[in-house]
């Protein structure tokens, strides 16, 4: 093996994922340096293949963690024993070696070894081989398991890999973190542009926008250039039906003279498309001939470009001049880009000319390259059943909406059954699971295939997959076939003859592949009902294929088809699985090419940790000058204020104890209240605190509370103008939330927002409620029907389903929801605050033992009180309360209110539901479908809520509401002085960081202000609040000698009284003390150092201020300490 030369040792020591992108291996001019790389991957892999890895604390580390994720299993055990024999075996080769190896070098030896694979990893990205690459930094990744976080390329070079695997889920939460921990970071505008593109991608628009716009901020090096991201944003309009702000975005770009011919291309494929969707552009003539000339003008500028080709046939089809459609569709084929698309597409215009032969064979080209082509599926199955072929049409169907179940044997029975269990729950589109159901009812009583199929005009769909079709067909198929998987056949050598049914390949495969689920942008199919031919349900693929971003992304190289890794499952499986078939062999020395360990001593760049010197025992002065040992050649990053050296937040598993059936439905504390001593005696508060949620019965009496005063008379009569959120829903039964057009259960729920004022809500609110009157006595069964159904509280059998289902039809109208309506405002709603007075000091809005009255300013809706107008129907979708903080609701009513609730410890659970779902936990609207829960061993509470009835919201308590009849409401959050609320809040606070999600409770303003306010007597909470104070004193501290290092001068700004805390007005983190200033638009805009960075990596022109004196944050700091009291409360 050869050595490597000094200088070459110091590049590829040098080289690791950052280089990805900027250095072009592939590129002729660097052919050394190719070479070099793939010498070294050679070493590297000759010296694992020999190397091991002591029992050493890594290892038993990382089998706890493998444990952690397969609890209890005989295999957990089987595992630990094979390691405890490894033990036993290395144990020989101790003592027959020449030295005793120290635990140090043993030390030494294993990092080498685990860092080499690090490398590895880098290396293989670095030559775009990302199946390797990731192998290798999955298996690095099971050996630092504990620590992988202070690791930033490698964070990075995995994050990379994921996307190129198209992995997003996993890709998006390396990337997050990734910034989470280092928004510094060398690439951090490669990581924002990608984190902008998959979100897009997944359907989460605002987050996606945030990280695009971040990625324009920079004014680094970048592998793309300004006018691409701008494309991206553009495009981002595009996708979310802002169709006037992507023609200015795309019109923007074409006006640039530095635009590349490629990226021209795009601009005017997607502008023509556009042109051929989009109604509001005009008129319908008018805009095709625009679409035909765009999309010629885009096969202009890139003649290559398959994609415009295959729209352009698509805008010919459209207006039946089939020649010229069915000639665009085979130039596209021929540009060796054709896809399942496309065959699809041709398949339909060989169907509406009647041709179903040729049609058939479309159709199997296009299924042959995508086995999971829905839409070419399903129009198999329609095209087999006009045939009167209902066996291959009932096949064709199953496959259309089959789901992917790991480990099933693909027999039919079995993905039958998987179907008719599923088929409510993960939901078939309607039309389909009619047509199943039809099929199987007609083929139940027909005889057997082999007498009714003497004369059938088309092949079987068997010998359709497997006979040679018309020659012409296959050649270019197979010429397609080659072009796709290019990047994936390298390491799926099961190529082989495709099965009739095509689920079982797909286990085969070394990494389980599947279609990126699409489900999110809904973007799959569309009917084409100008079709005149019998194929009237023909689908096509979407006239909506502009919303589907393959073809806008750049990196995907326009392969749809390429093999992905979706599910979490999937992959984590794959991570850990793979512990066993590692080979843990004794390192023999010899194995090493020479005997320099250092050759590998590849750790990462970012390792050295100095921070964990600092700890809260650490006076004020300690703390400075600990401070000044730190680095300032890098910015220092947003800090944690969770403790020293924590990994990145994230959701936790759900508690482990498998729950009865009672559990699972536990009954809600509840309290009746007689009098006023009830309501102001301290258990209450201990009894509220106590539970995840609780409803306080009879308060209003008790306390004598008039709750007129904010009934919608009174309130109309007071600001008849004052403005009302209006959220529009859909009209649903109360357990249950319908997608209508899909025909099944599903969480995201609809939510269109806008505005009104109380006097006209009031007045939507009380003719609501004379129709229903009305609508009563014309059907002549008095009583709610919603009434009726919210009080059982059994799970739903089938055969109520489909009742409801029905039910749920015909009453699927539209409500309005009035929501946030403000009563902040002391001299408008006097009488009304006032009157809250009366309450007991936990639940009022202000109250020394509060700490959101400790912030300073106000937070609308959570020290302030919002008032809620109800409908019949109205529903707030799933949430925890903002940063955790435990609210407080009151129904005025005179309707009731249904509450559904699952305790905070499992709301990791519920967010990963959101994540099944593709539906945002954070951002999106959703309403969990209660059978998902329990079979996810998630507990609900549920109850109703009366009027005059107080429920307590714990703290991060996940809940959601919905009114049952008409009804105001009031609330507002509280967060009590405890250790518990102090901790989830912090908590909520650093996961908001990682997930883009503004805090809008300033923590590290609040937690000084704590410390200025109050005296802590329980340890926990004193210790909590200390290390938010040591942390960002730290950073604060930090930043400075940074800033000066620059040569920027810090000038003394102070704070006004009630001034409102700061955030980023970029990444929109809360900035504290350091303000960094820059005008934009006329405007001065506060950022976070690292944004500052972005716009000026040398800090010029930024002006920076200073909120507090050091002197006084220093005090602020020492003088904070565990106030020790006499009394007994806390001795026992
Ligand atoms: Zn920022």
């Amino acid at each position: 093996m050869g050595q490597l030369s000094f200088e070459d040792d110091c590049l590829i020591r040098e080289l690791d994922s950052r280089y990805y992108g900027f250095l072009d291996l592939s590129n002729s001019k660097n052919a050394e340096i190719r070479t070099l790389v793939q010498q070294t991957i050679t070493n590297l892999q000759n010296y694992i293949a020999n190397g091991q890895v002591h029992d050493s604390k890594n290892f038993s580390d990382n089998k706890n963690a493998i444990q952690k994720f397969e609890p209890l299993t005989q295999e957990g055990e089987h595992m630990e024993n094979t390691s405890s024999q490894n033990n036993d075996e290395t144990k020989p080769y101790d003592t027959n070696a020449n030295e005793k190896v120290s635990t140090i070098d043993e030390k030494l030896h294993d990092d080498h070894y685990v860092n080499a694979l690090c490398k590895l990893g880098h290396l293989h990205l670095l030559l775009g081989e990302y199946s390797e690459a990731l192998s290798a930094y999955q298996k690095y990744l099971r050996f630092r398991e504990n620590n992988y976080w202070t690791n930033h390329a490698f964070i990075y070079g995995i994050g990379v890999a994921y996307f190129k695997l198209r992995c997003f889920k996993w890709a998006i939460k390396s990337f997050q973190e990734l910034l989470y921990l280092s928004p510094n970071f060398t690439c951090a505008n490669e990581v924002h542009l990608r984190l902008g593109l998959m979100l897009k991608h997944c359907g989460e628009f605002h987050v996606a926008q945030k990280h695009l716009q971040l990625a324009l901020l920079y004014t680094y090096p970048s592998t793309y250039s300004e006018l691409q991201v701008k494309f991206q944003i553009a495009h981002l309009y595009e996708v979310q039906n802002k169709h006037k702000a992507a023609k200015d975005g795309y019109e923007f770009l074409l006006n640039e003279k530095n635009i590349s011919l490629e990226l021209k291309a795009d601009v005017y494929r997607q502008l023509g498309w556009m042109y051929h969707c989009v109604e509001c552009l005009g008129e319908k003539k008018e805009r095709e001939a625009n679409a035909l000339n765009f999309l010629q003008k885009s096969i202009e500028a890139d003649p290559k470009s398959g994609q415009s080709l295959y729209l352009l046939g698509r805008c010919y089809a459209g207006i039946n001049k089939v020649h010229d459609a069915f000639l665009a569709y085979r130039n596209s084929v021929e540009k060796s880009e054709g896809n399942a698309d496309t065959w699809c597409s041709i398949g339909v215009l060989y169907q509406q000319q009647n041709q179903p032969t040729d049609a058939l064979q479309a159709y199997i080209c296009a299924v042959q390259l995508d086995k999971d082509h829905k839409a070419a599926w399903t129009n198999l199955g329609i095209l087999y059943e006009s045939c009167g072929q209902l066996r291959d049409a009932y096949a064709c169907y199953l496959n259309a909406t089959k789901q992917i179940i790991p480990g099933s044997k693909s027999s039919l029975i079995r993905k039958k059954q998987a179907i008719r269990m599923k088929k409510d729950t993960i939901g078939l589109s309607k039309g389909l699971s009619q047509r199943i159901t039809f099929l199987e009812g007609q083929l139940s009583q027909a005889p057997l295939p082999s007498i009714t199929s003497k004369r059938r005009q088309l092949c079987s769909i068997e010998e359709a997959w497997n006979l040679p079709i018309s020659l012409e067909m296959n050649s270019r198929q197979q010429q397609t076939a080659q072009m796709l998987p290019r990047q994936v056949t390298k390491q799926s050598p099961v190529q082989g003859p495709p099965p009739p049914y095509p689920h079982s390949q797909l286990s085969q495969s070394p990494i389980p592949a599947k279609r990126i689920k699409e489900d999110g942008t809904g973007h799959q199919e569309v009917t084409q009902n100008n079709s005149q031919t019998s194929a009237q349900n023909l689908i096509n693929i979407s006239e909506s294929l502009n919303q589907r971003n393959f073809n806008a992304m750049p990196e995907s190289n326009k392969n749809s088809e390429q093999s992905v890794v979706d599910t979490f499952d999937e992959i984590s499986n794959d991570i850990y699985k793979q512990n066993e078939t590692i080979k843990l062999e004794r390192l023999s020395h010899d194995a090493l090419s020479n005997n320099e360990d250092s050759r590998y001593d590849y750790i990462g760049a970012d390792s050295a940790d100095l921070s964990t010197t600092f700890k809260i025992q650490m006076d004020s002065k300690q703390l400075m000058a600990a401070v000044k040992l730190l680095p300032i050649d890098e910015p220092p990053v947003h800090c944690t204020v969770l403790q020293v050296n924590a990994p990145p937040p994230s959701p936790p598993d759900c508690p482990p104890q498998k729950l009865t059936q009672d559990q699972l439905l536990p009954p809600t504390p509840s309290v009746h209240l007689e009098n006023k001593k009830n309501a102001f005696s301290p258990q209450l508060q201990e009894f509220c605190l106590k539970h995840p949620i609780a409803v306080v019965r009879g308060l209003a009496g008790a306390l004598k509370l008039d709750l007129g005063l904010f009934s919608t008379k009174t309130l109309v009569e007071a600001n008849p103008d004052h403005s009302v959120e209006v959220r529009t829903q859909v009209h649903q039964s109360p357990d249950e939330n319908w997608d209508t057009s899909q025909g099944k259960r599903v969480w995201a729920c609809i939510s269109h927002r806008s505005h009104t004022t109380i006097a006209k809500y009031a007045q939507y609110q009380a003719s609501s409620f004379q129709d229903s009157l009305k609508d009563e006595s014309d059907k002549g069964f008095p009583g709610s029907q919603a009434m009726s159904d919210s009080d059982s509280k059994d799970s739903v059998s089938n055969s109520n389903i489909v009742l409801k289902r029905k039910k749920h039809k015909i009453n699927s109208k539209m409500l309005r929801f009035g929501t946030n309506v403000d009563l902040s405002d002391e001299k408008k709603w006097k009488p009304q605050l006032t009157e809250l007075q009366k309450l007991p000091a936990f639940a009022r809005v202000i109250s020394a033992a509060n700490m959101l009255s400790h912030v300073g300013h106000v937070i609308l809706g959570m020290n302030t009180v919002q008032l809620y107008m109800k409908v019949p129907g109205s529903r707030t979708p799933g949430h925890q309360e903002n940063n955790n903080f435990c609210s407080i609701n009151i129904n005025i009513g005179p309707g009731d209110c249904e509450w559904f609730a699952v305790p905070d410890a499992y709301w990791g659970g519920v967010h990963n539901l959101c994540e099944k779902n593709n539906i945002s936990y954070l951002h999106g609207s959703w309403w969990p479908v209660l059978e998902d829960l329990y079979k996810e061993n998630i507990p609900v509470y549920r109850f109703i809520q009366k009027p005059g009835d107080l429920v307590w919201v714990n703290a991060g308590c996940v809940h959601w509401v919905q009114s049952i009849g008409w009804c105001n409401n009031i609330a507002w959050n509280v967060g009590p002085l405890t250790a518990r609320q102090y901790s989830l809040a912090i908590e909520r606070y650093e996961w908001n960081k990682v997930q883009a999600f503004k805090s809008i409770v300033p923590m590290v303003h609040l937690s000084w202000n704590l410390a200025r306010n109050i005296k802590v007597s329980d340890t926990k909470l004193f210790e909590l609040i200390k290390m938010c104070l040591l942390q960002t004193l730290k950073n604060v501290l930090h930043i400075q000698e940074y800033v000066k290092s620059k040569g920027v001068e810090i000038r003394f700004n102070g704070r006004g009284k009630n001034e409102a805390s700061h955030y980023c007005g970029q990444c929109e983190v809360e900035v504290f003390n350091v303000l960094f200033i820059k005008e934009q638009e006329k405007r001065h805009v506060v950022h976070c150092l690292s944004c500052a960075l972005k716009l000026s990596p040398s800090l010029q022109g930024i002006v920076c201020l200073e909120e507090y004196r050091l002197s006084e944050l220093q005090r602020v700091y020492d003088s904070f300490t565990l106030h020790r009291t006499q009394g007994l409360a806390y001795t026992q």
